[in-house]
């Protein structure tokens, strides 16, 4: 019997929450990556901002982001020094402050030139002996590497056209792709795009309504919201994605395209139980099993699909399910669905609280539960770590789920992002993981110390985070 079996008659206790004055009235999301995983998140209700409307809102142009994109308020999560050894030379060490990703540049699709190799200023980086063997210690196998000025590209339907090299989502790795062409990338977009509208024309018939195309670099959203509100949806792809690589300075974490994920973003309820309905008879959605529990979560998942339902932005900015569900598609499908839940549900984490400085979006497997945190899980981690209550990494690695508690959502937090403390090694760490190692194993191999004195470390460095 599957763990889904056991869990599926289960009374899922979901009812809406009458009691919307305390903190936690949800819905949940089911995600099915690559059918390994079935996560949902909630959305916690209490930034609801928004005035309740049937109508997506006009809204003004976005402000622009906030410049921290790293840890929340200043001195919640500090920089901490966790390993006495050597840094890598160049590019850039774990320890330098990451490049701080651009700002909201709404509309500019100002064109660019293919991407030169820098050749006189590039050094290449030594094997790294804890990577599997042949692995490009600079792009750790992707075959690419960020670029070196990124700018976001949002394009909402409408714009004007995108100048190509805009839309090309990275570099060739200098160190094992430096007889590649440039102009290989910008074919390829070329390629791609010619058809990129397919899809969307799709769901408009699917869904029987018109709806806003976003393309970013990473994946394309189908909107049923008004422009600018879709560009924001846009934008916080963006965010997560700069956020990623240059603090990974990798695009190994950031594996998905406009074509690989597809983010289908209801507005109202109604909408969205009616798309459950015809993604029935979608065949991406077939594996899906829970469709009674569909209509009470936030969000569920086929194979390239993401379709949402952004409860008319009530249950929380629709921006932070857009960030959340970015870095979980992307650790996902960059570990080949090997990363436990602490891994992919604690990046989703951080990530959501690293871009916008709160998690709203809590996950949860086949049941709802009644997990009461406020929004800053930093000071979360911290008094849990006070009062001893984080949960062991050796109840916490292998874990499933479906039988977290508060703590462990709050564990799974707190460890990712004290792990991202040292990012590149935090991406490395994850090669190990797809490849199938444990993370009992690849951590003490990759941050170079035994498992409990990491864990200590982590301990040690949670409470001293405020
Ligand atoms: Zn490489």
């Amino acid at each position: 019997m599957s763990k889904l079996d056991r869990f599926i008659h289960r009374p899922t206790g979901c009812a809406p929450r009458a009691t919307m004055l305390l903190i936690f009235a949800f819905v949940a999301a089911l995600v099915l990556l690559d059918g390994h995983s079935a996560a949902l998140p909630l959305v916690v209700a209490q930034d609801a901002k928004q005035p309740p409307s049937k109508q997506p809102p006009s809204e003004k142009p976005p402000k622009k982001p906030s410049k921290k994109t790293d840890g929340g308020k200043k001195g919640e999560l500090p920089q901490f020094e966790i390993l006495p050894v050597d840094p890598p030379k160049t590019p850039g060490k774990p320890g330098d402050k990451p490049t701080k990703p651009k700002g909201n540049d709404k509309g500019d699709l100002k064109p660019t030139k293919p991407e030169k190799p820098a050749k006189g200023a590039f050094k290449p980086l030594p094997d790294d002996p804890n990577l599997p063997e042949g692995t490009c210690p600079m792009c750790l196998g992707a075959t690419f590497v960020p670029h070196a000025k990124r700018l976001p590209y949002v394009h909402v339907e409408g714009d004007r056209a995108p100048a190509i090299a805009m839309v090309v989502p990275w570099q060739f790795c200098p160190q094992c792709q430096s007889d590649r062409d440039p102009q290989e990338l910008i074919d390829l977009e070329k390629a791609r795009l010619a058809n990129a509208g397919v899809t969307h024309l799709e769901w408009e018939k699917r869904m029987g309504m018109p709806l806003v195309r976003v393309e970013t670099r990473h994946n394309t959203l189908h909107c049923q919201m008004s422009p600018d509100v879709a560009r924001r949806q846009g934008e916080a792809v963006e965010a997560a994605i700069a956020y990623i690589q240059s603090k990974t300075r990798s695009c190994f974490l950031t594996p998905t395209r406009p074509s690989t994920h597809e983010f289908v973003y209801l507005w109202d309820k109604e909408t969205y139980l009616k798309s459950i309905e015809i993604c029935r008879n979608v065949e991406e959605f077939r594996r899906g099993e829970d469709w009674h529990l569909y209509p009470k979560l936030a969000c569920f998942n086929g194979t390239t699909t993401t379709v949402a339902n952004a409860a008319e932005g009530k249950s929380a900015p629709p921006e932070h399910l857009v960030v959340s569900q970015t870095a979980l598609w992307n650790i996902t499908k960059a570990t080949n669905g090997h990363a436990k839940d602490w891994l992919d549900v604690g990046f989703a984490y951080h990530t959501e609280y690293a871009v916008k400085n709160k998690v709203l979006i809590e996950y949860v497997r086949y049941q709802l539960n009644d997990t009461r945190l406020g929004p800053n899980w930093a000071s979360e981690a911290r008094k849990m770590a006070g009062e001893n209550k984080l949960v062991r990494w050796n109840d916490l690695l292998d874990s499933d789920l479906v039988a977290w508690n508060p703590p462990h959502h709050v564990t799974a937090f707190a460890t990712v992002s004290f792990l991202m403390q040292d990012p590149v090694r935090f991406a490395k760490f994850t090669v190990l993981i797809r490849d199938g190692v444990s993370a009992q194993e690849a951590l003490p191999k990759i941050y170079g110390r035994p498992l409990d004195q990491l864990e200590a470390l982590c301990g040690k460095w949670i409470l001293s985070s405020g």
